[in-house]
């Protein structure tokens, strides 16, 4: 076996990490580890550490870590086919029965479901039955998509357009130029004095149409948003938000893409993001959660509205340009039916709604009069701290002192994973959907004693 040395010579030298500073990384400053296993909300490394993964790896091992049922279902599938493609009509019974599966869950109006990898793709496919939808429909120049500042959508080119973090913009020249931004819902730091959060959702709703307006209705297609921003912050949206926001979109004849790649499949405490906000979408974007990330799969669940227009232009148009090698991967799809399977069995969505509301309570409870805490705030298994200088100005710590990346520093010491979200000194959580009051006790006393250490 390869001592540990060995391995991160190895790792500082050939592996190219995703989201990771690379300059830090090879000098071997940036923090490396390797983990070796995982069982429930659990993970170890190589080092002998068992951490509490209070993000669910990157909120997606929601069955939690460790499921035979699934591993046995991957193997099974690997040995019987491995692979099969899913073009001109081809298929597998378990993508079969994954799409029937999903489609029995899906929010209502939804009329077929396309499988792609991961979240990032499965945008991208989204952002082109868009534009194929309006050129069928005769509208080609209504082609731009609104999406939110802070929103996370991926990071390839459209959908790292798409997503609103400079991060993911810088030195990339993106936003393409058929995206543009607009306010985010994120009434803790956006709202004028004395506003409520019904005010702030009409504020929104208001900074939307005015932007559809002055770019030019029949120039928009679409608008893309997270039920719950999730990178940006986790930040849930204030009262009446998607309400106030949807009556704009009907009246500009605006498809809405409900990105839920975190929310789909438990973690708000309903199936979906959609269901819990009244959301009605005209296409669904669903990753994470439908394998808890047992093997890469997702979804893109294509509503009745578009649908019957692709219908209408198929005789035109013959064969629906667009696939993916790996679309419906059997294996993806083993894991994805042994995954909704376990959700199920185990009551996982309404134990992700009460044991996250018991989270978020607690941490409330914990640090929300902490002097350096602007807020708490979460949904369902979701839940936020958001450090701030001074309470009453809300006024950001200065970005250097790298403060949320200490308090996460000083939480991974205590044995428990959490998350510095990108933008701003915020805590994120995102736990595995199967977490038990006293875990949630254990990551509430351990992010109170980290806050308190470094603030
Ligand atoms: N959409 C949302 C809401 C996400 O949170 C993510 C990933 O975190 C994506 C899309 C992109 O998914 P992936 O990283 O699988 O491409």
């Amino acid at each position: 076996m390869l001592s540990n040395d060995e391995l991160g010579l190895w790792d500082r030298e050939s592996f190219f990490h995703p989201s990771t500073n690379l300059g830090q990384f090879a000098r071997g400053e940036a923090p490396q580890r390797i983990v070796t296993g995982g069982e429930g909300v659990h993970i170890t490394d190589r080092d002998g550490n068992r951490l509490l993964d209070g993000f669910a790896g990157l909120y997606c091992v929601n069955v939690g870590y460790g499921r035979q049922e699934i591993a046995e279902a991957i193997a099974e599938q690997a040995r019987e086919l491995a692979y099969y493609h899913a073009y001109a009509g081809n298929g597998s019974e378990v993508a079969i029965t994954l799409a029937k599966m999903v489609m029995d869950r899906a929010p209502e109006g939804m009329a077929r479901v396309y499988f792609g990898l991961g979240g990032s793709d499965a945008n991208e496919t989204n952002v082109k039955l868009v534009w194929y939808y309006n050129n069928i429909r005769g509208l080609p120049q209504k082609k731009k998509i609104i999406s939110r500042w802070r929103g996370y959508h991926g990071s390839g080119l459209m959908t790292g357009s798409l997503t609103g973090l400079e991060l993911f913009h810088k030195k990339f020249d993106l936003p393409l130029a058929q995206v543009i931004h607009t306010e985010a819902p994120y009434y803790f730091r956006r709202k004028d004095a004395g506003m409520t959060e019904e005010d702030f959702s009409a504020h929104c709703a208001e900074q939307l149409e005015q932007l559809i307006v002055a770019e030019g209705p029949d120039t928009i297609a679409a608008f893309i948003g997270e039920p719950v921003l999730g990178t940006g912050g986790i930040v849930p949206p204030p009262k009446g938000y998607w309400d106030a926001i949807q009556k704009v979109l009907a009246r500009h004849d605006i498809l809405l893409i409900a990105d839920e790649v975190v929310t789909g499949f438990g973690r708000l405490g309903s199936m979906f993001g959609s269901d819990h906000y009244g959301i009605k979408p005209d296409l669904i974007t669903c990753a994470k959660g439908l394998t808890s990330a047992y093997a890469p799969l997702s979804a893109t669940i294509v509503g009745q509205r578009v649908w019957d227009v692709l219908m209408q232009g198929t005789d035109e148009n013959g064969v629906f340009g667009h696939g993916w090698t790996y679309s419906a991967h059997p294996i993806g799809a083993a894991a994805g039916v042994a995954n909704l399977k376990l959700i199920d069995e185990l009551g996982l969505v309404a134990n992700a709604g009460e044991v996250g509301a018991y989270l978020n309570a607690e941490m409330t409870k914990v640090l929300g009069d902490h002097p350096n805490v602007g807020e708490v705030r979460g949904e369902g298994m979701l839940c936020a701290v958001e450090l701030v200088e001074n309470r009453d100005t809300r006024a950001f710590f200065d970005p250097s002192a790298g403060v949320g990346g200490k308090a996460v520093a000083a939480m991974l010491k205590r044995g428990v994973i959490a998350r510095a979200m990108p933008q701003g000194d915020i805590i994120g959580f995102a736990p595995p959907l199967c977490l038990t009051r006293s875990e949630a006790d254990t990551i509430v006393s351990v992010t109170a004693e980290a806050v308190r250490e470094v603030l």
